[in-house]
């Protein structure tokens, strides 16, 4: 795809030669970027500016990452690269379902950045980016309807922000109703790795989604937990 104007990429990190370093980078690759030290403002800047994805460090003055992940999320569906440098926590992190796209690990080549960040735009805009011109595909079940190249989901007609892998899976799900999986099943479908550990990951989505569509969690309409077994969409 042609690309006129570059896209723009915020750094939200508060270490100032790690932010430079990623953003040296990123230039190279041929993004803008932007830097914001501190979480309080990295999030308005987030909110309120018009960007393509953002870097977000873990550990910052003011609100820490994971807040600023959360919040962004609750306005905005753009790509979120999440940078730690702890690496113990990450896969707490990662199972927590905080929302961003993506963790990366410090220290890390910043080439290795570049091709995470690379990635995500990529597929995100082949997901959102031909939406445009052709009518746009929908699966819609009982007041639930999930526009998919729009990538927005609504219930009764309320707009239901879900993160990118909380809309994969519930898409996922929805498209192939009466069908039970497995966690792993879903796993190696939405993650696309082996599920060696990571099965907590679906659980924690799938409650996600839950706490966004169902009015009950303790008898859910739509996604019904099947005991020792795993998930079924209920037609
Ligand atoms: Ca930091």
């Amino acid at each position: 795809m042609e690309k006129t104007e570059k896209q723009t990429i915020l750094i939200i990190e508060d270490e100032e030669a790690i932010a430079e370093l990623e953003r040296d980078y990123l230039e190279r690759a041929g993004f803008r970027v932007e830097i914001e030290t501190d979480g309080d403002r990295g999030l308005k800047r987030a909110t309120d500016g018009d960007f393509s994805l953002i870097v977000l460090d873990l550990m910052l003055p003011g609100m820490d990452g994971f807040e600023v992940c959360r919040r962004l999320r609750e306005r905005k569906n753009i790509p979120i690269v999440m940078v730690s440098a702890k690496k113990d926590d990450m896969d707490k992190i990662r199972g927590l379902g905080f929302g961003a796209d993506d963790y990366v690990t410090k220290p890390f080549s910043p080439s290795e950045l570049t091709a995470r960040v690379k990635a995500h735009l990529a597929r995100y805009e082949r997901l959102v980016g031909s939406a445009q011109t052709q009518e746009n595909e929908i699966v819609e079940i009982r007041g639930l309807r999930i526009d998919k190249d729009a990538r927005r989901v609504y219930l009764n007609g309320e707009e239901k922000i879900m993160t990118n892998k909380e809309f994969d899976l519930l898409t996922y799900l929805a498209e192939r109703p009466n069908r039970v999986f497995t966690k792993d099943e879903l796993f190696r479908a939405i993650w696309d790795m082996e599920a060696v550990g990571e099965v907590a990951t679906v659980t924690v989505h799938i409650k996600k989604i839950r706490e966004k569509i169902e009015v009950s969690s303790a008898d859910p309409q739509y996604i019904e937990t099947i005991w020792g077994v795993g998930y079924r969409f209920k037609a």
